[in-house]
């Protein structure tokens, strides 16, 4: 049977860029999205049925066009996988609201954009998977994660919220919450101390966290379940990590 089209946000590093390697060799057709697409097309895949878009996630207007686009070459959209996403870590009593406002837009209202986008299609073909990528910071704090662990409880909570809605249309809503891994997200903190306790947290564990792949893994073992069957979260840490 000819596979559905699968979007992935974020996919230029990290998480987004594993899961779009499993899904690329999985053979199903890609629209891979985020700001910085060079990183994207310097992807080891198969780009014969992979389209790529600069879009930020806050720009709806940019991301439902993306959409449609991909939509017009291999039809609806089954499966997105709602994974863009920023930690900037700081202690509230001193960080910059700007950065509180910036993890908001991202973590929060880029996943509800991404949602609005696909579902009431989803719904109306009785078909369709959302799989966002939470954190272990959406069901537990973490000191100096206020912001973060606001935006990712977020998630939690809309993914929930809207899985519950759609469960009598055949719509999956599903989250993966990963602890600490191997990616880029911590190169965008700019509280020097914030930082620091991350590091020597990470350290105390043994200094490797989650290697992405496993995450990755986790998105497609939930989309692989026949559509009766809702994942409706897998949380997924190193063995060594303590929190
Ligand atoms: P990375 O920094 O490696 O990847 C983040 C991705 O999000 C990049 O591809 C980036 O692309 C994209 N992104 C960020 N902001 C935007 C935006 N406004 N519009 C479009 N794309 C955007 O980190 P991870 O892979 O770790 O992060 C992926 C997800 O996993 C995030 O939601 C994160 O919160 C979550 N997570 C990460 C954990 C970790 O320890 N690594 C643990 C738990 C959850 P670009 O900059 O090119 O736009």
């Amino acid at each position: 049977m000819e596979k559905s089209l699968v979007v992935i946000t974020g996919a230029s590093s990290g998480f987004g860029a594993e899961i779009a390697k499993i899904f690329n060799q999985a053979g199903f057709p890609l629209l891979l999205l985020g700001r910085r697409i060079e990183k994207i097309n310097a992807l080891p895949l198969n780009f014969e049925r992979v389209i790529v878009e600069a879009v930020d996630v806050t720009d709806y207007k940019a991301f439902e066009a993306s959409i449609k686009k991909a939509e017009a070459v291999y039809g609806p959209v089954d499966l997105l996988v709602n994974n863009a996403g920023v930690m900037l870590l700081g202690n509230v009593l001193e960080q910059d609201p700007l950065e509180w406002q910036t993890m908001l837009n991202t973590n929060i209202m880029g996943v509800l954009n991404g949602m609005q986008i696909v579902l009431p299609g989803m719904k109306e073909r009785n078909h369709g998977t959302v799989i966002n990528m939470s954190s272990l910071a959406g069901k537990k704090t973490f000191t100096n994660h206020a912001a973060y662990v606001a935006s990712k409880f977020g998630v939690h909570g809309l993914s929930e919220t809207i899985r519950e809605e759609l469960s009598g249309s055949n719509v999956r809503i599903s989250l993966v919450a990963p602890g600490a891994a191997e990616t880029e997200l911590l190169t965008h903190v700019t509280d020097q101390n914030a930082l620091r306790d991350y590091q020597s947290w990470k350290e105390s564990m043994g200094g490797i966290t989650l290697d992405p792949v496993h995450v990755a893994e986790s998105v497609k073992f939930i989309y692989d379940m026949p559509q009766a069957v809702t994942i409706r979260e897998i949380d997924i840490a190193a063995t060594a990590q303590d929190a």
